[in-house]
């Protein structure tokens, strides 16, 4: 099994750690030929806008798109969760999403002043304790669709979620040492 990280901006290669360290084979993924031998995909936080951009001019947003819905396995943190959700307010006007779990997101819905935070979670479907989460301008999980388990919340708010084979944090799992979510994202992927 190879797990794809998008790597076209933002926080790429502690994913490709965390995936190498749980003794799984990663690799980046940049142009859609990098696809090819990629059985799953993590799409890492950054800046959601700019990835959108990227994705449309290194060609990768319609095979990504076709991919996923073929039933790839996609794990998205922060950015990535965004550009997996259905529906992203406060997003650019030319902003795209793949839409392939049923979540309205707000970019930097966390406001300014707390735009950044660290909180300890307790994940549903992960044993051992609870899970330390870096929030870092994070996206706020406004609507969940039917069909989407809640898995962990800060307050009401949604922060894990999963839909079929497609997990979404709005936080950074892959700046801590903890790979416990990772490991919970390759047992999804089914290969
Ligand atoms: N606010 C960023 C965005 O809109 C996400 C921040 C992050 O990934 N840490 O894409």
């Amino acid at each position: 099994m190879v797990i794809g990280v998008l790597a076209l901006q933002g926080a790429f290669a502690r994913h490709i750690e965390a995936c190498t360290q749980l003794g799984a084979k990663a690799r980046e993924v940049r142009v859609p030929s990098d696809l090819a031998d990629v059985d799953a995909l993590i799409l890492p936080g950054g800046e959601s806008t700019t990835m959108s951009k990227l994705l449309e001019s290194q060609g990768l947003f319609a095979p990504i798109t076709e991919r996923l819905a073929g039933g790839m396995a996609a794990f998205g943190t922060c950015a990535g969760m965004i550009l997996l959700a259905g529906s992203v307010l406060d997003g650019r006007p030319d902003q795209r999403s793949f839409d392939a779990i049923d979540l309205t997101v707000r970019r930097n819905g966390y406001g300014r002043q707390v735009d950044s935070f660290e909180t300890d979670l307790v994940v549903t479907d992960i044993a051992g304790g609870s899970f330390h989460a870096v929030f870092i301008r994070a996206p706020r999980v406004e609507a969940v669709g039917a069909g989407v388990d809640v898995l962990a919340r800060v307050g009401d708010d949604p922060v894990v979620c999963r839909s079929g084979r497609v997990l979404v944090a709005a936080f950074h799992p892959e700046l801590t040492d903890d790979l416990r979510l990772h490991e919970h994202f390759l047992s999804l992927t089914g290969v």
